[in-house]
């Protein structure tokens, strides 16, 4: 049996970054960024006010001066003239500062009788423009490779960005297999239940940036699975879930091998996920993932995210654990580096009383994964520990 390392390092290795694609910026949320971003403008353009007000020039600026209103500036239609000594132009939050303004007093700082205004409050020292170029300037980038959020979506379409080139979605084939699953929604029989695994994976995988497909459920038959394996064809990624072991109708490793399958490791020390599989089969990858739910979700989160992060082009890094406080104590650990499913608020962590790897209610209610190293002794309150967030 390999450690948890030697299993990372041989799973980056069955993938390598994948080609890129352009994508219009209203598709481009999630997707990673992989040539830098460069503005093709400055913003703002202009000066602009910051306020609703009046635009002067600084120099003239006191309480209880008196201007001659000359015309207006608004968002998208500036003032042409000059302002001079004692003049004062209409401006709107926006709008471009005339050339000859330096300042803007904001409107309740003003009372209005025609074209005259007076400054009827002490206006405060900042001067309410926002300069040219303050937000960025032309030729700023935004550095690949990065997974773009809402905030950088909006940032290119101000530096009039319209496509970005992004890594290509690895394409992930799941398939689920035993003879008592039964998809959601479906009736199952008095003996079975439903495939759960599935659908956790493919939430988790696509809110890694892949693009996952839920094949037809394979059956415990050596044709069934040969089946679901010819629909994944073509995968950049093909999971089998369940079947792994070493139950008589465990065929999963026996099929993929027959298909060719060049197997990198069979079998982890960790808890949950030991029965884990994979290797290189055709032009892609394959993983075998355990059945149990939670072993399944917790190797999804541990190895198959991460590879999902490679093939994005955003490195092969692990997850840096974080530290806690043990709030109650945990037994000794065994030989195997064990995940247990724990709740931190701040930064106090409690394990949860039963680990069983098929508790999907305890999954649901952890938000993090307590990393216990093989033979960890037993651990008391107030120890400092480390954890993987979920
Ligand atoms: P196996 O590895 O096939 O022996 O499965 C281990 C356990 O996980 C069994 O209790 C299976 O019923 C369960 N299991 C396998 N696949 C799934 C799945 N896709 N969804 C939910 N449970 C599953
Ligand atoms: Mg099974």
């Amino acid at each position: 049996m390999i450690s948890v390392e030697e299993a990372r390092t041989l799973l980056m290795d069955l993938v390598s970054p994948l080609e890129t694609e352009d994508v219009p910026l209203s598709e481009a949320n999630g997707r990673v960024l992989a040539q830098d971003a460069v503005a093709r403008r400055m913003q703002p353009p202009f000066s602009a006010s910051a306020m609703d007000g009046y635009a002067m020039k600084a120099a003239e600026v006191e309480l209880h001066a008196m201007f001659k209103v000359i015309g207006e500036s608004a968002a998208g239609h500036r003032f042409e003239g000059r302002v001079g000594a004692g003049q004062a132009v209409r401006i709107f939050t926006g709008a471009p500062v005339p050339d000859d303004a330096d300042f803007v007093v904001i409107q309740e700082d003003i009372s209005r009788s025609g074209d005259l205004i007076t400054i009827t409050d002490q206006p405060s020292q900042t001067h309410n423009i926002r300069p040219a170029g303050g937000d960025f300037d032309v030729g700023s980038s935004i550095s690949a490779p990065r997974q773009l959020t809402p905030s950088d979506i909006a940032l290119l379409a101000a530096m009039n960005i319209p496509n970005v080139t992004v890594t290509r979605r690895p394409d992930i084939a799941l398939i689920s297999t035993g003879d008592e699953l039964v998809m959601p929604g479906d009736d199952p029989g008095p003996d079975q239940i439903i495939a759960s695994n599935t659908f956790g994976l493919k939430a988790m995988l696509e809110a890694a940036g892949a693009r996952a497909r839920i094949l037809p459920i394979a059956r415990d038959t050596e044709s069934s699975l040969r089946m679901a394996f010819s629909l994944a064809e073509g995968a950049d990624l093909a999971i089998t879930i369940g079947g792994a072991s070493v139950g008589d109708h465990d065929l999963v490793g026996k099929v993929a091998a027959d298909l060719g399958l060049e197997r990198a490791f069979y079998k982890v020390a960790m808890r949950p996920g030991k029965p884990l599989m994979a290797g290189r089969l055709n032009s892609g990858a394959m993983v075998g993932l355990p059945g149990n739910p939670v072993s399944a979700m917790v190797c999804g989160a541990l190895f198959i995210a991460p590879m999902v992060r490679a093939m994005l082009g955003l490195g092969t890094q692990p997850a840096a654990p974080i530290e806690a406080t043990l709030a109650a104590s945990v037994e000794k650990n065994g030989p195997r580096q064990h995940y247990m499913r724990a709740r931190v608020d701040g930064d106090r962590l409690t394990a949860f009383d039963n680990q069983d790897s098929s508790l999907l209610t305890v999954l649901a209610e952890a938000n993090a994964l307590l990393i216990r190293l093989p033979h960890d002794p037993a651990r008391t309150a107030g120890e400092t520990v480390q954890y993987l967030p979920l």
